[in-house]
C-alpha cells in the first residue's frame, strides 16, 4: 500500500470513528417471565431512534410451554383483550397467537422453563402518539403479564 493511499485509508477510518453517536441508543432489551406467571418488568423504553428494537424473552422458571407457556405480543394498549380473546381461539397450534392479524405489530415465540427467544419490533411502527403495550397471550396470563411501551427520544 502507497502512503497516500494508507493515509486515505487512516482518515476514512477516523472519519467513521467521528461520526458514530457518542450516546448510541440501546437498541434491544431482555425480560423474563417465570413460573409464578410474571414478567420482570411492567415497561419497555424503546428509544425512537432505533430502526428495530430487540427483546429476548428469557423463561427463567422450570414448567413446561404446555402449562406455563409465555410469549410477548406487541399491540396498542386498546387492543390487548380483543387480541388475546383472538390469540386464545388461535390456540396452541398458533402459540397463541391470531395469525395475519394487523394488531398484532410483533411477536416472540412461545416457550417454556429453561428456553428463550429473541423477536423484533418494527419501531416505525409504533407512532409517537400512540398508546402500545406487550402481553403474554397464553390463556389466562394476560391479567398479571402485561406492560406498556414507551417511546424514548
Ligand atoms: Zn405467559
Amino acid at each position: 500500500m502507497n502512503k497516500t493511499l494508507c493515509a486515505l485509508v487512516l482518515a476514512g477510518l477516523a472519519g467513521f470513528a467521528f461520526t458514530l453517536p457518542s450516546h448510541a441508543a440501546e437498541c434491544s432489551t431482555t425480560v423474563e417471565g417465570n413460573d409464578a406467571m410474571q414478567y420482570n418488568t411492567d415497561n419497555i423504553n424503546i428509544p425512537a431512534s432505533c430502526k428495530t428494537f430487540e427483546v429476548t424473552l428469557k423463561h427463567t422458571g422450570q414448567l413446561p410451554v404446555t402449562v406455563m407457556g409465555h410469549n410477548m405480543v406487541i399491540t396498542k394498549t386498546d387492543d390487548i383483550h380483543a387480541v388475546d380473546a383472538a390469540g386464545t381461539k388461535a390456540g396452541a397450534d398458533n402459540e397463541y397467537v391470531p395469525q395475519d392479524d394487523p394488531r398484532v405489530i410483533a411477536h416472540s415465540d412461545l416457550v417454556g422453563g429453561g428456553e428463550s427467544t429473541t423477536f423484533s419490533i418494527p419501531v416505525a411502527k409504533l407512532s409517537a402518539d400512540g398508546k402500545y403495550s406487550f402481553f403474554c397471550s397464553f390463556p389466562g396470563h394476560v391479567a398479571l403479564m402485561k406492560g406498556t411501551i414507551t417511546l424514548v427520544k
